[in-house]
């Protein structure tokens, strides 16, 4: 029992040695009332605590310095910088667990953050696509930025392109074709069956219906370019998946920012929602001009499904008639 209340003595002596050196000068402390029923101590060693709030001045926390056997004795007490705790505390600090607190650096510097450069965990490694978009895009512009390339250095980067799992099936890479400086351009989702054969998007009879629209604002395929947001075709006509369209994308968007046009026409739901970005649907965005970077983007059915729903070619005429009239108005 002697050697615990030795040792809860002894801390308690380390905390008021603490807080002087914290420059603490008085402690109000309230005790609890002090039963000695409840504790088995031999009759007559009992001195009761005062019951009530306790005032301890400074001059009595003097008194609980420490006792000599804890007291390293230092010959030449070293010279005291801010930083350090008082020479004549140094033994005893040294060892405490307070005294390894007391060492660290001060509060505000503990909060400040640690003065040591802190090494940075590397980033993530940003996708192609990001790359590619940012070289164009950077970061803020909202304006289509000029490009440098030409339409045959991004084929020649595309070459025999294994990017995507696409390749696997494919007979050609169908690429964007038509006129390069093109104020109208039509981008669908992925070539089919008989664009794969030919190389060539909108070959078949989706893009017999598209001429057929291209000729009812008053102009020849010839005038315009169309493409693509996938080169490849997909196994059995399916979607293609947002990774296979992440990956194909950037060679679409390289190819818009040489040609400039001031209208591009988006086929169908895919097309719309990986050229824009977007989830909202082609029902919704249908008939309304987008934007993309400064051109103007207006979606609209794909002719392959207007195949199978002819009565959908009517909003596809209004949406085209408003191509038309904005085309007609730059003029
Ligand atoms: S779809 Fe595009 S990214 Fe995928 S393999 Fe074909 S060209 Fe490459």
């Amino acid at each position: 029992m002697n050697r615990e209340y030795s040792e809860i003595l002894a801390d308690v002596k380390e905390q008021l040695l603490y807080l002087q050196e914290l420059g603490v000068e008085n402690l109000s402390v309230e005790l609890p009332a002090f039963d000695a029923s409840k504790f088995r101590l031999p009759a007559g060693n009992i001195t009761p605590p005062p019951a009530a709030k306790t005032e301890i001045p400074a001059e009595r926390i003097e008194r609980f310095a420490p006792p000599p056997e804890l007291v390293k004795k230092i010959a030449e007490p070293p010279k005291s910088t801010s930083n350090e705790p008082p020479a004549s505390r140094l033994g005893l600090l040294e060892s405490t667990k307070l005294s390894r607190l007391a060492q660290q650096p001060k509060r505000e510097s503990l909060f400040a953050g640690p003065t040591e450069p802190v090494e940075k965990p590397p980033m993530p490694k940003k996708t192609v696509e990001e790359d590619l978009t940012a070289s164009l895009f950077g970061d803020i512009t909202k304006t289509l930025p000029e490009s440098k390339e030409t339409i045959e250095e991004i084929r020649a980067d595309i070459g025999n392109c294994t990017r995507c799992p696409l390749y696997e099936g494919r007979t050609k890479i169908v690429h964007t074709t038509g006129n390069f400086s093109a104020d109208l351009m039509f981008v669908g989702e992925a070539p089919g069956a008989d664009e794969d054969q030919k190389g060539e998007p909108f070959v078949g009879r989706a893009g017999q219906l598209l001429n057929k629209i291209i000729e009812a604002i008053g102009m020849k395929r010839e005038d315009v370019c169309i493409g693509n947001i996938n080169r490849c075709r997909p196994p059995g006509n399916r979607t293609p998946t947002l990774p296979e369209a992440h990956t194909c994308r950037p060679f679409l968007i390289r190819e818009i920012a040489v040609i400039r046009p001031k209208v591009i026409v988006v086929l169908g739901n895919t097309a719309c929602q990986n050229l824009l970005d977007t989830k909202v649907g082609i029902t919704k965005l249908r008939g309304n001009f987008q934007d993309y970077y400064g051109v103007k983007v207006m979606p609209t059915f794909h002719p392959a499904y207007l195949l199978r729903d002819p009565s959908k070619k009517r909003e596809t005429w209004e949406d085209m008639k408003k191509v038309r009239d904005y085309l007609s108005g730059l003029k």
